[in-house]
């Protein structure tokens, strides 16, 4: 079936409009502590939404049981708190919301635009082609069928020659041939979980976000989103990517590059550290006051134009 944007009809519309006021949000995912290159996205994310008086709400993308670490979303939690991250509303958990993205797969597949797929990751490794980011496009094997005798492992959605195009606010007009360069992408894990893909268009439409902000290692995720939100009938929030915190090798910082926790005995000088990586340029005063003080600062002067358009930028660490 064509990524045909007014098919969405066909697919019962759950909030096809978006509120008027901006709504943003964090969504950091639980496998360790806040460090600044997921500080950096909590500001930005934060002070855009602040500038147009809008609500910041919090998520947790704990949608992955394996990879995270017992205690780490409430030690996020708490690092937010102590920097004067005040988030609205409650907290939502991806672990708890199966039943969202259940229904949302009983969408996708009634729409017939799902189909299972029997493939291990050895056997696409061996046939498929590698796409824009090293990641490997699905060859397309099981697109007309399971092969015989084989059984489903995963779900995946069917692209065909969907082109997704959108104006990123930092990095301008992004366009990704989604076939080409990503293939029919999964919706169902082979170990049963949901996709992150899936779960994110999912939480972001009930959320109600209107403006997406993030780091850059997502960028090319989001045609994937906006084609997801288009099969879904749900509307397309603006998205602003921001550049990534690496190390002196080029890695991004993570848990798995010993990325130290931001120090919460400093807070007001670790939103200012933020601030500066995004361009932004807050009196050096500042540093000695509250951290809600740079904050209030940070969002009376916030500059969307000042932020460096590098996907990336290496940070002492
Ligand atoms: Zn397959």
């Amino acid at each position: 079936m064509p990524a045909d944007p007014t098919a969405s009809a066909n697919f019962g519309v759950v909030n096809d409009a978006l509120p008027s006021r901006y709504r943003g949000r964090f969504a950091p995912s639980p496998t360790g502590p806040l460090h600044f290159g997921s500080l950096v996205a909590a500001v930005g994310s934060y002070v855009d939404a602040r500038a147009a008086h809008g609500e910041w709400l919090v998520r947790i993308e704990d949608l992955d049981p394996p990879r995270e670490i017992r205690g780490a979303a409430d030690d996020i939690l708490r690092t937010l708190d102590a920097l004067g991250l005040n988030w609205d509303g409650a907290v939502l958990y991806q672990s708890t919301r199966a039943d969202a993205y259940a229904s949302a797969v009983d969408r996708l597949r009634n729409a017939r635009v799902t189909y299972p797929c029997a493939c291990t990751r050895q056997e696409i490794a061996d046939s498929a082609i590698a796409s824009i980011d090293g990641a490997l496009v699905y060859p397309g094997t099981c697109r007309n069928g399971l092969p015989p005798g084989r059984s489903a492992r995963a779900m995946r959605v069917r692209v065909d020659d969907a082109v997704v195009e959108f104006a990123d606010a930092v990095y301008g007009r992004i366009r990704q041939h989604l076939g080409r360069e990503i293939g029919d992408f999964i919706a169902v894990r082979a170990d049963g979980l949901f996709a992150y893909q899936l779960a994110v268009v999912v939480d972001d439409a009930d959320q109600q976000i209107t403006d997406v902000v993030r780091g850059a290692d997502l960028l090319d995720s989001t045609p994937r989103q906006i084609f997801l939100q288009r099969l879904l009938g749900v509307a397309t929030p603006g998205y602003m990517h921001l550049p990534v915190a690496t190390n002196a090798q080029g890695e991004k910082l993570s848990k798995q590059t010993n990325a130290l926790a931001v120090d919460r005995s400093r807070p007001a000088a670790a939103v200012i550290d933020a601030l500066r990586f995004l361009g932004q340029a807050p009196p050096g005063e500042l540093a000695r006051a509250t951290p809600a003080a740079a904050l209030e600062w940070a969002s009376a002067h916030w500059r969307r134009a000042r932020i460096p358009r590098q996907r990336t930028i290496a940070v002492a660490s």
